[in-house]
């Protein structure tokens, strides 16, 4: 079993991470896809009712995937411009 660390990630209801370990939210899994939460207490609202959650999240864990890709995107560009950091 090989362990990947992806360096960004998006959790169910739509926010994204980076550079932390996924492995420190809480996830559960909903039709055979494991998923992430933000918090405990995203996780109890999707425990409550896995279904709705997603249809409420639906758009956000789209935006969150485009996001995800665009963002990995980005840390590729910023190792490449490591020697021009910009303070923001
Ligand atoms: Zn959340």
């Amino acid at each position: 079993m090989s362990k990947v660390k992806p360096k960004a990630f998006a959790t169910l209801c739509g926010r994204i991470f980076r550079d932390t370990d996924p492995q420190y939210f809480p996830s559960a899994e909903h039709r055979g896809k494991r998923i992430l939460l933000c918090t405990d207490a995203c996780l109890g609202a999707f425990l409550a009712d896995p279904d709705v959650f997603c249809k409420v999240h639906r758009n956000s864990d789209k935006t969150a995937a485009r996001m995800k890709s665009e963002i990995q995107h980005l840390i590729g560009l910023w190792s490449t411009y490591d020697s021009t950091k910009k303070s923001d």
